[in-house]
């Protein structure tokens, strides 16, 4: 079962990787190529061992307590030498935990949240379980007029939530991250994305180290490379598809 498994997902990593080196090429770009955030939400940890063993660097997961419980239970050295990326929707009640095991939360999306994740990170670097500030980038809402959005904060709150962020001790600011309205075609989200970037260029004026544009699922990762995203979220195109939402 388990070299079945392997097998899989070591092809399904592969195509996806030649995705994106197609798409950086056409896009003619040059510099670092975007990371690969592997989506692992409701897959078990078994199964980021295996994604760890074929070079894979930075997972994302968007179910709490689920992610943590997975993350607690992966071999230390493994855990130590990957960058865990908290991408869901995130209930302040449960932001102070996450703030312990991620090194990354993706979804920052209001004031309340950003107090609750330095609350949680702080008590982490007290108590030794962390010694780095956590990472955070903040979601926008790429919906534009009947094109309703999918979470995240209006674009025009997103300078006075990194002065918010920037101003907590134990978090850092690194820049902004979205998912595009559904059903679009291709050249408006390429425009969304666009837009994002354009957020990320007036961020990094006041914040310097703000430089991540996380963009780009399986279904329009090229659109995101295009565009000039440094991360891509990608689940069901290397995981398979997931069992229905709960
Ligand atoms: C699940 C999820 C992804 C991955 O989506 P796929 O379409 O499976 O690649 C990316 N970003 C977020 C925020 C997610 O929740």
């Amino acid at each position: 079962m388990g070299g079945d498994r392997a097998t899989e997902l070591a092809s399904a990593l592969e195509t996806v990787r030649r995705r994106v080196d197609t798409a950086w090429a056409d896009a003619g770009r040059d510099g670092q190529r975007p990371t690969l955030v592997v989506v692992t939400k409701f897959f078990p940890g078994s199964d980021v061992e295996l994604l760890a063993g074929l070079g894979v660097t930075d997972i994302g997961e968007s179910r709490d307590p689920e992610a943590g419980d997975k993350v607690a239970g992966l071999p230390g050295q493994l855990r130590a030498d990957l960058r865990v990326h908290f991408v869901g929707q995130l209930q302040t009640n449960k932001a102070r935990r996450v703030a312990r095991y991620a090194d990354v939360v993706q979804s920052v999306d209001r004031a309340r949240l950003v107090r609750a994740l330095e609350r949680g990170r702080e008590e982490a670097v007290d108590e030794g379980e962390q010694e780095d500030p956590l990472g955070v980038l903040l979601q926008v809402d790429l919906g534009e007029g009947e094109q309703a959005g999918r979470g995240g904060a209006a674009p025009d709150e997103v300078a006075a939530l990194a002065e918010d962020v920037a101003a907590a001790r134990w978090l850092e600011l690194r820049g902004v991250m979205a998912i595009a309205p559904l059903d679009l075609a291709p050249d408006d989200t390429r425009r969304a994305f666009d837009r994002l970037v354009g957020l990320r260029e007036q961020l990094r004026q006041a914040h310097p180290r703000a430089t991540w544009v996380s963009a780009g699922m399986s279904g329009d990762l090229e659109i995101a490379v295009a565009a000039g995203a440094t991360h891509l979220r990608v689940g069901s195109a290397i995981l398979g598809s997931r069992p229905p939402q709960r």
